[in-house]
């Protein structure tokens, strides 16, 4: 138990005791596991001092309750939020069946992929390729960061490059995500004769409706736009046979599902459907029933969260200075690309804003702020501009953000879902990173 004085900069002793009990927890047994994880009061620390802010909670959950039962207070069992990172040479080595080369794919294809520098395909590629390849439907579930995207793309470039005639819908649930996915196809279709429209919200539509027209093989957007193009007969549904859910669970969260029934009933029943997801939740498993037809079922996940993520808690005591706290750890250089998710679009703002008033470089991100100025601050902080981005859940899903540090969850996420996804920002492609969740 870690006791820090008043006179102490209280966060700044958490950071450093945090990394003492990790340093200690990954020594002591040998291989890690994840069923040894430390109970809750093992992780437990307080702090002490702290004068009272009324400054940055995240408020209301105004704007946050989705699925009813959750709406009031979050109600997660903290001992889910601290797990040791597992030391990548602790971690059985991953020995795929296929090598990019094995797989019946387009040489060009290939070429680009060695171009990208995939030199070996990830556990979850490796298993659902094949099944792509053969025209099944997929459900592929796999741990954050572990390259679901290329797991559908690749087959599905191939697909579209043996067959002009072929189209491929992939529905993704949030701008940024939708835009992420073209940017990967465009590393992936090079200069390739096949191409890609955007269809998301908060851009002008007219530019879309233009793409459309030129008949591209892939489309990549979010529900609501893609149903916006519908209604103006400007996307043509019944000649797309294939179709990607990326994210899917989380466009149910949103609302969208009466978009996406909407949007799959004008396709062609005869089609390919795949559904990719870290997370898997009981209401989805039923559009499952709905959308797929007898799916191969590929899961290669073994545990909640990437083993790669190291987690834990941070107890805030009644009263005490949360954004004093946050600062204090933001004191040590390693964190270095920080997200730190809040609950409220408001909360965002304000807390990005009182970050920078202390001399920290920071941007928001939530959906209350334009488009353009929603991608700004994620470039920003992509390219290492910002050293803090402060979101929303908006930017949970699916976002590949190099070498984030530490993702630190300055509001407790509303279910435990939300929680995979958030950190899963951290610790991605082979990367090990670090979750901090502030437990009030
Ligand atoms: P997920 O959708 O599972 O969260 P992504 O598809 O966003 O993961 O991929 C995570 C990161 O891993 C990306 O930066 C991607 O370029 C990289 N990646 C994916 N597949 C491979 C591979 N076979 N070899 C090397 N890097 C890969
Ligand atoms: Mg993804």
């Amino acid at each position: 138990m870690a006791f820090t004085e008043a006179n102490e900069h209280p966060a700044y002793s958490f950071g450093l005791f945090i990394m003492y009990t990790h340093s200690k927890n990954q020594r002591g047994g040998g291989r890690a596991r994840f069923g040894d994880r430390p109970r809750a009061g093992g992780g437990r620390r307080f702090v002490r001092g702290g004068a009272a802010h009324g400054g940055s909670r995240g408020g209301s959950s105004r704007g946050a309750p989705r699925r009813g039962r959750f709406a009031a207070q979050p109600s997660i069992d903290i001992s889910r939020y601290i797990n040791k990172a597992v030391e990548p040479e602790v971690v059985e080595a991953f020995v795929p069946e296929h090598r990019f080369a094995d797989f019946s794919v387009d040489e060009r294809l290939k070429a680009n992929i060695a171009s990208k520098g995939y030199v070996e395909p990830t556990p979850i590629q490796d298993k659902s390729i094949p099944h792509v390849l053969a025209g099944e439907d997929v459900v592929g579930i796999a741990n954050t960061g572990t390259g679901k995207t290329a797991a559908f793309l690749l087959p599905l470039l191939n697909k579209a490059l043996a067959n002009r005639r072929e189209h491929v819908l992939i529905m993704a649930p949030t701008r940024e995500l939708a835009q992420q996915i073209a940017e990967e196809f465009r590393a992936f279709a090079g200069r390739l004769p096949v191409h890609a429209a955007v269809c998301v919200g908060g851009a002008g539509i007219g530019g879309q409706v233009m793409a459309l027209r030129r008949r591209p093989q892939f489309v990549i957007g979010t529900p609501g736009r893609l149903k916006d193009l519908i209604e103006r007969r400007a996307l043509d549904l019944s000649y797309f046979r294939t179709v990607v859910l990326d994210e899917a669970d989380r466009m149910l969260d949103m609302g969208f599902i009466g978009d996406m029934r909407t949007i799959l009933a004008l396709m062609p029943e005869e089609r390919q459907t795949l559904f990719f997801s870290a997370t898997l939740s009981r209401e989805i498993e039923g559009l499952i029933g709905e959308f797929l037809r007898e799916p191969a079922r590929i899961s290669v996940k073994t545990q909640d969260t990437a083993a790669s993520i190291e987690q834990d808690v941070v107890r805030i005591p009644p009263g005490a200075n949360k954004l004093a706290i946050l600062e204090g750890l933001l004191a040590d250089p390693e964190f270095d690309k920080v997200l730190v998710f809040v609950r409220t679009k408001h909360g965002a703002d304000k807390l990005s804003r009182a970050l920078a008033q202390h001399g920290f470089k920071t941007e928001s991100i939530h959906g209350n702020k334009t488009q353009g100025k929603r991608q700004k601050a994620l470039d920003l902080f992509k390219r290492g501009h910002v050293r803090v981005l402060v979101a929303t859940d908006v930017a949970a899903r699916g976002l590949d953000i190099s070498g984030v540090s530490h993702v630190i969850n300055f509001d407790m996420p509303m279910t435990h879902e939300d929680y995979i996804h958030r950190i899963g920002r951290t610790g991605r492609a082979g990367k090990k990173g670090k979750a901090l969740t502030f437990i009030d």
